[in-house]
């Protein structure tokens, strides 16, 4: 009798919860946002099948009629929401697809950037199935990393234009066609994405949203810096017998000096250096279009070459160029007959955790809350690789990870969670309502 009161007591108790939420749910939510949410929900199903559709275009990065398939596939879409499209040719020998553009320019509130992308690791010639669906999970090519991003974008922006939330609003969005392989040179290969940049307030990037170790959401506030070094060294050569003396120490010597000095003098927090390969002997070569080397030399002649390359990672400019110029001080300390000399180029510049991208976070965070679907921490920037937000990073507040929930990203095992789809799509339209108020 007792315990089936307590439980009676218990159960009221949580109804009484229950329906309190809602109401506060329903207080945190105006009424336009209200509607946001019960449009992204009614439509979510469209946005399962546009991603299917998306998906079944294999569009490899280097498979540039595919990119510019699904371009036309998305373009149309964000037409059919009032944006104005267009594509963006890269050069001939640049051998990539191009962008896709779309926006819609108003007078009213932030000016919002969101940021795609059309290309996959998976080229034409892979046997990964590009769709399995057990109605929970899909599987295949491309789904997380980011078509189901591309396809939350547009279920965002559906809601927002479809209570008329989208007029006088100034947003743009740039999928890019060669995020996995990006083009070379940078500069042109992101001029759009950068030009767009600089006519925006905040920038959204939808890649895959991960989850912290607690299991709880989270946004990217910050992605490091990714480039790459280049070591040459030089030594006097000679007989071996006459090692460490008259004839100096040989270039492998120097060499492995440099490289233990750098991981001796340099590891910090959120810095790393990897050395990556090496080649050294009396003649050396490297080729970096085939990533490959060649080395000739005798056990008993002091080696004249050693060509060492490795990369460099870092989360904020001043930590680069610190790390820079540390590597170069070590570098020129020279032993006797030898020379070495190093160069540095940077890919991927960093997207420092600043306080404007926590700023943004703290208000998708809250966003989330209102809708009832948690708040959202932010993920440890040492452990994301690059992304196309680091372009951008440096003009705008930023946030990335805002995309699809999965897993397994540029592998065969690549996943979504349907039910993120909806998630990230009720979150990113509120922010966005919220962002160009
Ligand atoms: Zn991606």
């Amino acid at each position: 009798m007792k315990t089936s009161h307590a439980i009676r007591q218990a159960l009221a108790l949580l109804l009484v919860t229950a329906a309190a939420l809602t109401q506060a749910q329903a207080q945190a939510l105006s009424a336009d946002e209200q509607q946001l949410v019960a449009h992204v929900r009614r439509h979510t199903p469209d946005a399962l099948r546009l991603l299917e559709r998306s998906v079944l275009i294999n569009s490899g990065t280097l498979n540039p009629a595919g990119v510019r398939e699904v371009g036309a596939l998305f373009g149309a879409e964000f037409e059919a929401l009032g944006f104005k499209t267009r594509w963006v040719d890269m050069p001939a020998d640049m051998k990539r697809a191009g962008h896709l553009v779309a926006e819609r320019v108003g007078e009213h509130g932030q000016r919002v950037l969101l940021i795609g992308h059309l290309d996959t690791v998976f080229e034409k010639d892979s046997t990964v199935p590009p769709w399995q669906s057990d109605g929970s999970k899909v599987r295949g090519q491309g789904v997380s990393d980011m078509k189901g991003g591309d396809v939350i974008v547009l279920l965002a922006l559906r809601a927002l234009n479809d209570i008329g939330a989208l007029q006088g609003r100034t947003v743009r969005a740039v999928f890019t066609g060669d995020e996995e392989r990006v083009g070379s040179p940078a500069e042109v290969a992101r001029a759009a994405l950068v030009a767009a940049a600089r006519q925006s307030d905040v920038a959204l990037a939808f890649e895959g949203a991960a989850q912290d170790e607690q299991g709880q959401p989270t946004g990217t506030v910050g992605r490091r810096a990714s480039g790459s070094w280049h070591l040459q060294v030089t030594a006097r050569t000679g007989h071996s017998a006459g090692v460490f003396g008259r004839d100096g120490f040989g270039a492998l010597y120097e060499a492995a000096r440099i490289l233990n000095a750098f991981q001796e003098q340099l590891r910090e927090p959120e810095l790393t250096f990897n050395a990556a390969t090496i080649v050294g002997g009396t003649s050396a070569a490297w080729d970096d279009g085939q990533s490959q080397g060649t080395a000739f030399g005798k056990s008993n002649v002091i080696p004249r070459d050693a060509i060492v390359r490795g990369d460099l990672r870092y989360l904020t400019a001043e930590q680069g160029a610190r790390a820079r110029e540390r590597m170069q001080a070590i570098v020129e300390q020279s032993l006797p007959g030898t020379r070495a000399r190093i160069s540095f180029h940077e890919s991927y510049p960093p997207m420092a955790p600043t306080p404007g991208n926590m700023r943004l976070l703290a208000r998708y965070s809250q966003a989330s809350d209102d809708a009832g679907l948690g708040t959202v921490a932010a993920f440890p920037p040492g452990q994301r690789g690059a992304g196309d937000v680091q372009f951008v990073a440096p003009f705008v507040d930023s946030l990335d990870g805002l995309g699809a929930g999965g897993g397994g990203a540029h592998t065969p095992d690549e996943y979504l969670d349907i039910a993120s789809i909806q998630r990230s799509a009720i979150r990113a339209a509120l922010l966005i309502y919220r962002l160009t108020r």
